[in-house]
């Protein structure tokens, strides 16, 4: 048989035979392992890859040796076998042999009209799935006699085809397996499963089974079963059984179906056949603790013996199969860095969404379907680059679209919520957004004017791009302005999970916060510290801008001295809070990095407001706005070049720091604050800077008689700082790598303009990937390696980090474990993702 299968590229699957994951797929293992645990499993053959894509391009099978597996007249089934369950696959075929012959032989065993529907069905099925017949003709109201039914549609099939039905179990066969493996090859199922991460040659097996016959006398029926709760993951027995059915019928049937267990809202398998019911949890069971996992069983009762079809990952939310790992791992079934490793990092950032509080007051101007949970509050934008631009810098985007597109991917990627007008559950826009678990509503009732860049109401209500909506991807409900959001749960299971995550992660994970609730929120999601503080974002807030400005607008030094005399009080507040919230973690701040322009009015109407406010003459205004203005300010007077052109500002900041540093000391654990500066290109940079606020800090100490250290670090920004790694670091504690001004200036590419050509650029295979998304393993990552390297040659106690976006990223956190850096650094929501991520590089799990 073995030989006999090579060469025909079929393989029966028995207890041994050469049957796997990569060459027959998930399901065929599946099958091969309950087979194993000597469950009633009909006759199986498997078809491999290969043979499948062979099938695909024409040639030619034996199926009569093909059918003899199975004896007789047999009817069999085809289902799909991909290597992950989660990649698709066409839907299974059932009763293939069935023809006139069949018909009349199962009418005097099973009955006319169990004989009828057999037939029936499997004439639709096969001139809809596998000859491609237009649906409707096969479709008849459910108050057709099946005999009837059957009738019109053997016509139908000859009206159509000018052929009869065929009546060839092999060509039927035959037909049925190419058809599928077609299906698999097509472009619209290649997208969709690499969408869902799929590498573009994926394979398909296909699988044959004899029917085990739900119809007929006796019990006769079939459902599922499975021992979780698909939403909770919570253990309970869930499932549905039909009688006189065949496959998941049902599962759709919905008054009809039976539940499994006792249930007040109708009758149950357990009240009806205790005994089928009690092997069939046994069987279940059984499939948990020796499939190592949480199992949808397919089962069919043939007049009342039980028969197992099938096996599949029971489905399940982000929040069930964490639920189900943990389970396992507690049950002793799997260890814990098994089921560390089973929970996907980037679920937990649909998991922890947060949700839009319902005792807010919320105004709901549109509604549509709920596609994906949470809620979020951003900005409109109507375009995938201008999603990509916001998020460059900093903003939360809702990208708004009439539908998605493959070409949106990246948009959606930088956006913190999704809103479409057309669309349904299963849209682009719906399944992206829930496999990136971002909140999502489709299908609302909005016009959008992509010309204009708005967004209109029924009410009339229109907005424009950069305005703030909410939406509840729960609810599918689209609401006015922002409302406020409740912070997810966090349950014993994600807390236990997380617990065991730490206990083997060896790579640090710091969060990016510039305010207290992201601090806060740091402390929740258990950041080890603050890794990037911005503390420009303390100055956008009301007065301070004003202050801010007359700082800018400051005539002679003695003026900009006063204005950031007043800066500082509300600087060492903000510390002051930082450092309280973090109860003496450590906290990096980074000294101010924005070119000064970013503070001052960007239209004539604003610069208008801020003449009368500081009492000049707006031609003052205008002057000044054009004398800071720059050809390139991200690559001007910004970071430490300001530091040192305008020094009083880094020493402000430094008191501020210091004085914080003291306070928050006196009441709470002692604070060891770190001082970041940002742009550095040169050694001599950071010993001016250095020497700045050593003075300040001495200065400080004197004038209060206290004491504290501190750790001044530079970030790596420029790829000079990265080639002079080794001479920087003389005077630094820490390297941090901001990687995303690193990837602008490494490929020269603007991080708020990519956005437009990036879509084309990854379409047509320049970059594999978009490289302010996707760390650049190559070449940033090549400049990464050195500084490291030259870094820690200079100075071996040096401490290696990472701040930019990348940082939350598991693939980058796998680049910085190996390259030796200590910690990352990333947006408290994907504190928990890293902490993930970096344990199962740690787990000790056969990958
Ligand atoms: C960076 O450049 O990677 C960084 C963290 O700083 P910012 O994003 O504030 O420029
Ligand atoms: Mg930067």
């Amino acid at each position: 048989m073995q030989q006999e299968s090579d060469i025909l590229g079929f393989t029966r699957i028995r207890r041994v035979a050469p049957v796997s994951v990569a060459t027959h797929g998930g399901r065929a293992k599946c099958l091969q392992r309950l087979i194993r645990l000597d469950l009633p499993v009909p006759d199986t053959v498997a078809l491999s890859f290969d043979a499948v894509h062979r099938l695909a391009e024409g040639q030619s099978f034996d199926m009569q040796a093909l059918l003899r597996v199975f004896g007789d007249a047999p009817l069999l089934s085809v289902r799909p076998s991909s290597e992950d369950p989660d990649w698709g696959g066409p839907g299974a075929v059932l009763n293939i042999g069935m023809n006139d012959a069949r018909h009349a032989a199962l009418a005097r065993t099973h009955g006319k009209e169990a004989a009828d529907s057999l037939y029936l069905r499997f004439v639709q099925t096969f001139s809809v799935h596998v000859e491609r017949l237009d649906p409707e003709v096969f479709e008849f109201d459910k108050s057709t006699p099946v005999a009837e039914a059957l009738k019109a549609a053997l016509t139908a099939h000859e009206d159509e085809t000018d052929e009869p039905f065929p009546q060839d179990p092999a060509v039927q066969l035959g037909q049925v397996l190419r058809s599928m493996a077609r299906a698999w090859e097509g472009t619209s199922a290649r997208l969709l499963r690499q969408a869902k991460g799929a590498p573009a040659d994926a394979g398909l097996g296909l699988i044959v089974q004899a029917m085990a016959l739900g119809l007929g006398p006796g019990e006769s029926g079939a459902g599922v079963i499975q021992l979780i709760d698909s939403d909770t993951g919570e253990p309970m027995i869930k499932g549905r059984y039909l009688r006189q059915a065949q496959g998941r019928e049902a599962l759709t049937a919905n008054g009809d179906a039976m539940y499994l267990t006792q249930d007040e809202r109708g009758c149950s398998l357990e009240e009806a056949e205790p005994e089928l019911f009690a092997q069939l949890v046994a069987t279940s069971g059984l499939c948990r603790s020796r499939l190592r996992e949480e199992m949808q069983v397919e089962f069919t009762i043939e007049n009342g013996r039980l028969a197992i079809l099938d096996a599949v990952r029971a489905p399940r939310s982000s929040r069930a199969a964490l639920r189900a790992a943990v389970q396992l791992a507690e049950d002793g079934i799997i260890p814990k860095e098994e089921a560390i490793c089973r929970v996907p990092a980037r679920s937990l950032t649909e998991l922890l969404h947060p949700q839009v509080d319902p005792s807010a007051p919320r105004e709901v101007i549109a509604r549509g379907i709920a596609a994906s949970p949470g809620g979020a509050v951003g900005r409109i934008v109507f375009s995938s680059s201008a999603a990509q631009s916001f998020e460059a810098r900093g903003e939360h985007c809702i990208l708004v679209r009439r539908e998605t597109t493959p070409d949106d991917i990246r948009g959606m990627h930088a956006s913190v919520g999704i809103l479409t007008e057309r669309g349904g559950v299963t849209s682009h826009a719906a399944v992206i957004a829930r496999g990136m678990g971002v909140p999502c509503v489709v299908g609302a009732s909005i016009r959008i004017n992509s010309r204009e860049r708005t967004l209109t109401f029924e009410d009339g209500y229109t907005l424009s791009e950069g305005e703030i909506l909410t939406l509840d991807g729960a609810k599918g409900e689209v609401i006015r302005g922002a409302v406020e959001m409740l912070p997810p749960v966090k349950d014993h299971w994600y807390l236990q999970l997380m617990d065991w995550a730490d206990a083997i992660r060896d790579i640090g994970v710091r969060a990016n916060a510039d305010t207290p609730a992201d601090a806060a929120m740091a402390r929740d999601f258990k950041a080890q510290g603050i890794g990037l503080c911005r503390t420009e974002h303390m100055f956008f807030e009301g007065d301070r801008l004003t202050v801010m400005r007359e700082m800018i607008f400051a005539a002679t030094n003695e003026d900009r001295i006063e204005a950031i005399s007043r800066l500082l009080p509300m600087q060492r507040s903000d510390f002051i809070e930082l450092f309280r919230i973090m109860e003496g973690l450590p906290v990096c701040i980074r000294l101010f990095d924005p070119p000064l322009h970013e503070f001052l009015p960007a239209d004539r109407e604003g610069a208008k407001e801020l003449a009368e406010a500081l009492d000049l003459p707006l031609s003052d205004v205008t002057r000044r706005i054009e004398w800071l203005s720059e050809f390139n300010p991200m690559l001007g007077m910004r970071g430490v070049r300001l530091g040192i052109t305008f020094p009083e500002i880094y020493e402000m900041q430094a008191r501020a720091i210091f004085e914080a540093t003291i306070e928050a000391s006196k009441h709470g654990a002692p604070v060891v604050p770190e001082i970041m500066i940002p742009l550095v290109s040169a050694k001599r940079e950071v010993e001016l800077v250095k020497t700045q606020i050593d003075a300040v800090a001495a200065a400080v100490k004197n004038a209060t008689r206290s004491e504290f250290t501190y750790r001044l670090g530079v970030m790596v920004e420029t790829p000079r700082a990265a080639l002079r790694a080794g001479e920087i670091a003389q005077h630094a504690a820490f390297l941090s790598f901001g990687t995303n001004d690193l990837t602008q200036m490494a490929y020269g590419l603007s991080r708020d303009d990519a956005g437009r050509f990036m879509n084309a650029y990854v379409q047509q295979g320049v970059f594999p990937e978009d490289p302010f998304h996707m760390l650049d393993f190559d070449g940033v990552g090549e400049l990464l390696k050195i500084g490291a390297e030259r870094g820690r040659a200079a100075r071996p106690d040096l401490t290696l980090a990472v701040c930019g976006e990348h940082g939350g990223n598991p693939e980058s956190i796998a680049f910085c474990r190996d390259a030796g850096f200590d910690y990352v650094s990333c947006s408290p929501f994907r504190v928990p993702v890293a902490r993930l991520a970096a344990a199962q590089l740690a787990a000790d799990v056969p990958k």
